[in-house]
């Protein structure tokens, strides 16, 4: 598919950020190019428009850029997996472990209604430490995890073995 060509090239690598070592692949470069992004998020679409989809939740921060126009596409709900203490209402949550320490997602309380299916959007899996962490967050309320979805998959982190048995669909793989 030349799409995923043209999506990639869109994405841009900046080396040493946040830290020494690490490869950033920087995705507001493909928000700059309207044909690009179009492509991914048409790609994302026609996976899903035919599985019943009634929720997309999208990962704080990136999967939020991605997962609106999904959801709105699939006439789905859409609902964010924020970082702690960003959510007004009574939420649940799910602590993580990350390098060094641990982080938590958060949602608020019934905005997934036991039995709904759901698939989770983020930019990328590098560990599968946050996705992981998404699949959970989803199980506690009972919904149906159908899919997780992201841009990129760095494959050498192995991100996928921490997803369990929930499949991960992504558009461009990097090592
Ligand atoms: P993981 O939990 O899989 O180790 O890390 C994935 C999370 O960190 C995602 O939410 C993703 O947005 C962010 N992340 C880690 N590395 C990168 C990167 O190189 N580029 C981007 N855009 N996000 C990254």
């Amino acid at each position: 598919d030349p799409r995923i060509a043209r999506i990639s090239n869109a994405i841009r690598a900046i080396p040493d950020f946040p830290k020494k070592g690490i490869m950033f692949r920087d995705i507001t470069t493909l928000l700059l190019d309207p044909a690009a992004f179009q492509d991914s998020i048409d790609l994302f679409v026609a996976r899903y428009k035919d599985q019943g989809i009634q929720v997309v939740a999208g990962i704080e921060a990136r999967g939020f850029i991605f997962g609106p126009p999904l959801a709105l596409a699939l006439g789905a709900k859409f609902v964010p997996l924020r970082k702690p203490r960003k959510l007004p209402g009574p939420t649940v949550g799910v602590d993580y472990s990350l390098e060094y320490g641990t982080d938590r997602i958060e949602m608020h309380v019934g905005a997934v209604q036991a039995g709904e299916r759901v698939v989770i959007i983020d930019d990328l899996i590098a560990t599968g430490g946050t996705m992981g962490a998404g699949i959970a967050l989803i199980d506690q309320a009972g919904g149906k995890v159908v899919e997780t979805a992201c841009l990129i998959e760095l494959t050498d982190l192995k991100g996928r073995e921490k997803l369990g048995n929930t499949p991960l669909f992504v558009l461009v793989e990097y090592e």
